[in-house]
């Protein structure tokens, strides 16, 4: 394609966003030199984003701004603030010591996409490395894929150098799941008369006996940035729903459910039931809506819409026959501007700008709780 194509598709799309187009520039390694006036770099991500972790003194989201605003490529930026959960062994929802699959194996997945580059990678049910997020960056980097899973994924990361271990399960995990097992039959297939039921039952009471916490049933970590030249990243990294069927693959490698870039518009990126956004494929829903030209906030909430329109099963509606289900979306615009939004009130998401890092509340579109 050439340049001048290029340039008059850039300069409809941000229109359509309603960006200011500085200066196009000629493209370097193939990235285009985005300049857009009035960007406010910005960091954000999922709540955990901002703990501190691993007794580090910074956050995900306040290395990853750091960085980034030192001149760090975006998604280098984040993929090292995503890193620090990845590695902590006490996050058990993320990397090294997430809680495994029904099988007591940790299985991992991530995806990346890079905005400027128009390049993505993504890795699924991959075990044995402690930081998905930089195998699936290897993906996007080194191959013409886009998802590798399960075996391959696992040799595709050893041929590139990545450290192979036999368990990613640290003692936390393990006695979690032994006392899963212990509670339940190891069946995972739908009847809700019986096991599916019982599996979500037995899961929901280790949540209320405080032995999970309920963001760790699900939970992951999506993080987005733009830098001041309007560049967007963004990355997401999990270890998926607890005690899954093994090789059951949730939205947060999938391109477009729990993670969508595009670079002269924005980033979404999810956290919560990933079934429920793999049917809808919200963040790319999310992305198109603010093409479009609606605000972070409206473009996530439409997304939430979606799903609570499109969830009628009775297994998946509470008593008021709304959602049972958490769900929650990461929204960034070129410009900077962002938001978090759940299906339900108490959620919560990390940013981090010039004025430091912060946890906000997310936007809810259904009050209560999902039960
Ligand atoms: N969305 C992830 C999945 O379904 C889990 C989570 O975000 O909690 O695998």
């Amino acid at each position: 394609m050439s340049k001048k194509i290029r340039r008059r598709d850039f300069i409809r799309s941000t229109a359509a966003a309603g960006l200011v187009l500085s200066s196009p520039k000629a493209f370097k390694g193939g990235a285009p030199a985005v300049l857009i006036q009035g960007v406010k770099p910005a960091v954000i991500s999922s709540a955990n984003g901002n703990h501190f972790k691993n007794g580090g003194n910074e956050t995900c989201v306040q290395k990853a701004f750091r960085l980034m605003t030192a001149g760090t490529d975006v998604l280098d930026a984040l993929i090292e603030g995503v890193n620090i959960l990845e590695l902590d062994p006490e996050e058990d929802s993320v990397g090294y010591g997430g809680l495994p699959n029904a099988e007591g194996v940790v299985q991992l997945d991530s995806s990346c996409m890079h905005g400027p580059k128009k390049r993505a990678g993504a890795v699924a049910a991959l075990e044995g490395v402690r930081t998905p997020s930089r195998v699936a960056k290897a993906v996007m980097e080194n191959t013409d894929h886009h998802l590798l899973v399960g075996h391959g994924a696992q040799q595709f990361a050893r041929d590139m150098g990545f450290t192979i271990e036999d368990d990613l399960n640290t003692k936390h995990s393990r006695e979690l799941w032994l006392e899963w097992k212990r509670r339940t039959d190891p069946s995972h297939y739908l009847d809700p008369k019986s096991r599916a039921e019982l599996w979500r039952r037995e899961g929901l009471k280790m949540i209320r006996e405080g032995l999970i916490r309920e963001e760790h049933f699900y939970g992951t970590i999506n993080c987005d940035g733009v830098n001041s030249k309007g560049e967007i990243c963004g990355v997401t990294t999990t270890s998926g729903l607890s005690w899954k069927i093994p090789g059951r693959v949730g939205d947060s490698p999938i391109l477009g459910a729990g993670l969508y870039v595009d670079g002269a518009v924005g980033a979404a990126g999810s956290t919560g039931r990933g079934e429920a956004n793999l049917y809808n494929l919200c963040s790319f829903l999310i992305v198109e809506e603010m093409r479009r030209g609606a605000h972070p906030k409206d473009a996530g909430m439409e997304a939430l819409r979606r799903i609570k329109a499109n969830t009628i099963e009775k297994r998946l509606l509470n008593s008021r026959g709304l959602p049972n289900f958490g769900i929650n979306f990461y929204v960034l615009n070129a410009r900077g501007e962002h938001a978090g939004v759940s299906m339900y009130e108490g959620a919560k998401y990390a940013v981090c700008t010039d004025a430091g890092p912060q946890t906000l509340p997310c936007e809810a579109l259904l009050q209560g709780k999902p039960d």
